[in-house]
Parts: C-alpha cells; sequence; structure tokens
C-alpha cells in the first residue's frame, strides 16, 4: 500500500552561492592576506556577538519574533543567545524598566565583560516612552551607556535587526585602544563606573 503523502516530488536544485562575510579591506596576494590587526578582529568581534536579551516587556516579544526561523538573528553570526552577563558583550535591553529596575540593569551591565555594547530596543528601553510617570526610567541610557537607540512601541524585528546591523558596524569599526582611551574613560566615569 502506498504512502498517503509523497515527499520530494519537485525537488529544488541546490543552491550554489553560498554568502560569505565580506572581508575587511587588505592586500590579497596568492597565498596570503596582509590587512591590519585591528580590522581583522573588528571582524571576528562584529559576526560572533553574544547577545544578552534583558526582556521586561512587550518589546521582548518582538525580539522572540527576531529570533524566529523568519527574521533569524543567528544569520548574523548571533545565535548564542546567553542569560549569563560574564558571556555575552552586547545587552538589549527591551522593555519598561521601572526606577527599581535600574540599578539591576547596571549591575548586569558591569558584569559583562569589555568589550561590551548596548542596545536600547524600544521607546520605553529608549526613554520611558509612553510611561511619563514617577516610577519609571526615562531611559536606560541614565545608568548606563547606550550605543545605538531602536525607536518604536514596538519596534518590529526589521527594527531590531537594523539597530543589530548597526552595533555590527560600530563593532567592526571600533579601535583596538577606544577602551583604554581617556575618552571612554570620562563617558564610564560619568556613569559613575571606575
Ligand atoms: S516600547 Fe511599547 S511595546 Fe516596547 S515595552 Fe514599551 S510599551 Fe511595550
Amino acid at each position: 500500500m502506498s504512502r498517503p503523502v509523497s515527499y520530494n516530488v519537485n525537488i529544488k536544485p541546490l543552491e550554489s552561492d553560498i554568502s560569505i562575510g565580506e572581508s575587511p579591506e587588505g592586500v590579497p596576494g596568492e597565498g596570503f592576506f596582509a590587512t591590519s590587526l585591528d580590522k581583522v578582529v573588528g571582524m571576528a568581534r562584529k559576526n560572533s556577538i553574544w547577545p544578552l536579551p534583558f526582556a521586561t516587556s512587550c518589546c521582548g516579544i518582538e525580539f522572540m519574533a527576531t529570533m524566529g526561523s523568519h527574521y533569524d538573528l543567528a544569520r548574523f553570526g548571533s545565535e548564542r543567545v546567553g542569560f549569563s552577563p560574564r558571556q555575552c558583550d552586547l545587552l538589549m535591553v527591551m522593555g519598561t524598566i521601572a526606577k527599581k529596575m535600574g540599578p539591576v540593569v547596571k549591575q548586569v551591565y558591569l558584569q559583562m565583560a569589555e568589550p561590551r555594547w548596548v542596545i536600547a530596543v524600544g521607546a520605553c528601553a529608549c526613554s520611558g516612552g509612553i510611561f511619563d510617570t514617577y516610577s519609571v526610567l526615562q531611559g536606560i541610557d541614565q545608568v548606563v551607556p547606550v550605543d545605538v537607540y531602536v525607536p518604536g512601541c514596538p519596534p518590529r524585528p526589521e527594527a531590531i535587526l537594523d539597530g543589530f546591523i548597526r552595533i555590527q558596524d560600530l563593532v567592526g569599526k571600533e579601535s583596538l585602544r577606544r577602551r583604554n582611551g581617556e575618552k571612554y574613560k570620562l563617558l564610564l566615569e560619568s556613569y559613575g563606573i571606575q
């Protein structure tokens, strides 16, 4: 007796072109490629970002969609979402942050090793959103430095991906000396971080 459903009736041809990450600027040659250390480290870092989703409300649901197969954040080398700050380098704050929660966001940030980056996802994380009230933090940049702001209430997964790509640009172009520089030290000191 034949099976009621047949599989692979119309076999699709295999895709021949596999997309490969852009190589940094440099001098190509036969069997070698010369470039600077900054660019190699930047390329490696930007294509292997480990996000820490700090999701407190509705924007977190949009992030779930962003991780799902349709939008698929893993395409950018970030399928390894971590929930320990000690292993992650990108803090993604998604949702309303109450003032009571502010010190927790800061503690999580402090537990992350350098280099670390931060995205504020959605109007609440960026500016408090519609909650202009006594209990809500009016933007997470009051407690930690933010690298990229993603607007929207909630932002669509495309907007979250766009913010993520902007972080990748920053990560790829960041100088290896930036974190030891005076300017960065002053930025952290403005947040009371030594
Ligand atoms: S920005 Fe809008 S969707 Fe996102 S957490 Fe705030 S209220 Fe919810």
